[in-house]
């Protein structure tokens, strides 16, 4: 087997593996970068020419997963792409809409780099996706493979849709198995039961090591956390402010709304309390709702459209009125990226006291969501668009993640017995802290850190 990082491999970037395996070529995600523009936010997909690439599989619909795949297809159009059935749902929608924003960013100023694909070909994409239920094997086998090559989806319980991939098939005559565990969540949440993984051994396992540097989150649980927001929402609005949550679209904003659906059946949070949310959170929850009857739920009952909300207003003049009573903002961008809904209205609520700003997932380094935490903790000054603001208002973390904690990915590990793991989707302290921990606790396990654009023969 050969493995090919063409992600980025020292942060949380676009998410991209090439694999060969029996001579057939894989590609695992095509993700782009969050933080970029154009082709820089793009993996290196040059670096496939000499390779065979036969099929693609798309694990889910999050940006560093999903958002280069108009890009990889124009370079691979022969490539079948592959995904589960709530994942192309997903793609259908979130792909036309980020082509739409490549072109306003462009139109607005904001960003010099053209667009990398249009809305035309987004959505002419979604006719060749070959969807596949869990559990199920499907062909992977390529033009020049050895012999027969299934793939088979484990429920990874990230987010709707979310799969880990197991590979199977011939390689020099001998039996092979790899696993990739993608962004996979070993405890249920809110909405999404846990994740599944197939029994070991495995030759090769590819494992996201998102939170391996982040000892906190261990020491969580979320039915202590989901406490704790209630308790500091109910604080907020008792003293007449406004709550912002700034979530991803995918995921977390469903799994918070159904936290605030909990809190005011429960009296922690009065009924009448106005929850407002806005753009494409709203277009997942219908996939969320349409999809639970088929996909694994905790309770198939539960709607996020039962939820009550109200769009988050346009005008300054109507969001004036709506920040002048208690209510709460759902909103994205999760790390309160610039010219999104969540960074607009921190702006108008952080020199407030009243005010509560919670962040409910991660913020990678750099970004504004954890410059504002940094602030917050420091009693400094934020940089917004109009320039520095005092930090008045209460800014709080709560521990969410749609990712396993560092010692239930060793649980995983445990599970799937793997005799090489490649360590993926995390940033360096990270690899080395969970590299570290395996090699004390499994020393007969080889543990890479991948470096990208470098090939390793597994
Ligand atoms: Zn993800
Ligand atoms: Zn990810």
């Amino acid at each position: 087997m050969r493995y090919l990082s063409l992600g980025d491999t020292d942060e949380i970037a676009a998410s991209c593996h090439h694999v060969t395996f029996g001579g057939t070529g894989l590609v695992l995600d095509a993700g782009m970068d969050p933080d970029l523009d154009g082709y820089a936010a793009v993996p290196p997909f040059e670096l496939l020419r000499d390779r065979p690439v036969d099929h693609v599989v798309v694990t889910h619909a999050h940006h560093d997963h999903l958002g280069s795949l108009p890009v990889l297809t124009r370079e691979v159009p022969h490539a079948h792409v592959h995904m589960s059935r709530p994942t192309a749902l997903l793609a259908e929608m979130l792909l036309p809409s980020s082509a739409r924003l490549q072109k306003r960013r462009i139109r607005e100023g904001s960003s010099d780099a053209a667009p990398v694909f249009d809305v035309e070909t987004a959505e002419a994409l979604s006719y060749v996706y070959e969807t596949h239920s869990l559990d199920t094997p499907f062909d992977l086998a390529g033009l020049k493979a050895e012999g027969p090559l299934a793939g088979t989806f484990y429920h990874a319980g990230h987010v709707l849709g979310a799969v880990g991939l197991l590979v199977e098939g011939y390689e020099n005559g001998e039996r092979r198995r790899l696993y990739y565990t993608s962004d996979t969540s070993v405890q249920p949440q809110t909405i999404l039961p846990e994740s599944d993984v197939p029994d070991g051994p495995v030759d090769v396992m590819l494992l996201e090591s998102t939170l391996g540097a982040d000892p906190e989150a261990e020491r969580t649980t979320r039915k202590s956390e989901e406490k704790r927001l209630g308790r500091e929402i109910q604080k907020v609005l008792g003293r007449g402010g406004v709550v912002l949550i700034p979530v991803f679209a995918l995921g977390r904003s469903q799994d918070v709304l159904a936290m605030i659906d909990r809190f005011k059946r429960r009296g922690i949070v009065d009924a009448d309390v106005p929850i407002y949310t806005a753009g494409s959170m709203r277009g997942v929850a219908e996939v969320y709702d349409k999809t639970r009857e088929s996909t694994p739920r905790l309770d198939p009952d539960f709607e996020v459209y039962g939820v009550d909300q109200e769009r988050y207003p346009r005008s300054q003049k109507k969001k004036n009125a709506a920040l002048a009573k208690p209510g709460i903002f759902v909103l994205t961008s999760g790390m309160l990226f610039e010219r999104t809904p969540s960074y607009d209205l921190a702006q108008q609520l952080v020199a407030d006291e009243r005010h509560g700003i919670f962040f409910v997932g991660y913020s990678k380094e750099g970004s504004p969501g954890e410059r504002l935490q940094e602030a917050a903790a420091t009693g400094g000054t934020m940089t917004f668009d109009d320039g520095p603001l005092p930090v008045r208002a209460q800014v709080e973390r709560f521990r969410f993640s749609g990712h396993a904690h560092r010692r239930d990915l060793l649980t995983l590990v445990d599970r799937v017995q793997p005799r090489t793991i490649v360590l993926v989707h995390g940033e360096t302290a990270a690899k080395e802290w969970m590299r570290d921990a395996i090699e004390e606790e499994y020393p007969d396990i080889e543990v890479i850190i991948p470096e990208q654009g470098q090939e390793l023969e597994l």
